[in-house]
């Protein structure tokens, strides 16, 4: 049976060190489980690494944590990957750290908190997360594909690590499975400045890097069930599945905007 559910497919942790420390996993899950989101995917900047944590601390509670990834490109433009769990993203997480160099300075990108489920410190990341890595948007785009996720462009309306930003198009040898809109955007201006690509369904997610900003954006989708492959499904608009509507968040106000 199908049945609508509410996701927020961009959330980052306390791992990327543009993200704020109070984004543990047990303070993740209670603020989504606040705002009735049934369906959320981890996605910390070219790393892996906590998403067992949020999985392990959402156990028993009515949401589902999908296995993400924010990767950036060589181009530097951002692909959010989707899986269903950890393992294939920690498969990502091996291509992807072959492909990044340098090591963080927390004194000046910040700190890459590797927490557990309990929201315990287990160690900092040394890698420089926020680079960029060797990987093209093709080269991400089809090693996504090839473990079975799903690849979005992340925030194309924005200048800056978007694909459109960075390329000013979408190459044609890439496929996404669909286009992140952020709230700098409404609907109406999206569907006017991305008319090449109405081909796309256009979702929205918070890109929270702060407790407060979890759920800012939200999809609905409806899915027979909370896995990545129906999410797929909706967004090929395949056997019933769709995407039902999206929502931006304005000074804590829900106002629908399509
Ligand atoms: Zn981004
Ligand atoms: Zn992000």
């Amino acid at each position: 049976m199908l049945r609508e559910f509410r996701t927020d497919l961009h959330v980052h942790t306390c791992l990327s060190p543009c993200g704020d420390l109070s984004m543990s996993p047990r303070k993740i899950v209670a603020e989504v489980l606040r705002q009735g989101i049934n369906i959320i995917a981890v996605t910390d900047h070219n790393s892996a690494a906590n998403i067992g944590a949020v999985t392990k601390a959402a156990e028993g509670a009515p949401v589902v944590v999908l296995a993400g990834m924010e990767i950036c490109t060589r181009e530097e433009a951002h692909v959010l990957a989707i899986f269903d769990n950890e393992t294939p993203a920690l498969k990502l997480q091996s291509v992807v750290y072959n492909a990044l160099s340098g090591v963080n300075n927390p004194d000046v990108f910040g700190l890459q908190v590797m927490a557990n489920e309990l929201d315990e410190v287990e160690g900092f990341e040394e890698r420089l997360l926020i680079g960029a890595t060797d990987l093209s948007v093709e080269d991400v785009v089809r090693a996504v594909h090839k473990l079975g996720g799903l690849a979005i462009a992340a925030h194309i309306d924005r200048e800056s690590y978007s694909v459109i930003g960075q390329l000013g198009f979408i190459p044609r040898a890439v496929t996404f499975d669909a286009l992140e809109v952020s709230e700098l955007t409404s609907d109406k201006d999206a569907r006017t400045r991305f008319s090449d690509y109405m081909r796309y369904v256009f979702v929205r997610n918070s890109d929270a890097h702060t407790i407060d900003r979890i759920g800012a954006q939200t999809t609905r989708f409806l899915l027979e069930a909370p896995t990545a492959s129906e999410i797929g499904k909706a967004l090929r608009c395949e056997d019933g599945r769709k995407l039902v509507s999206v929502e931006t968040r304005i000074d804590n106000r829900q106002s629908i905007v399509r």
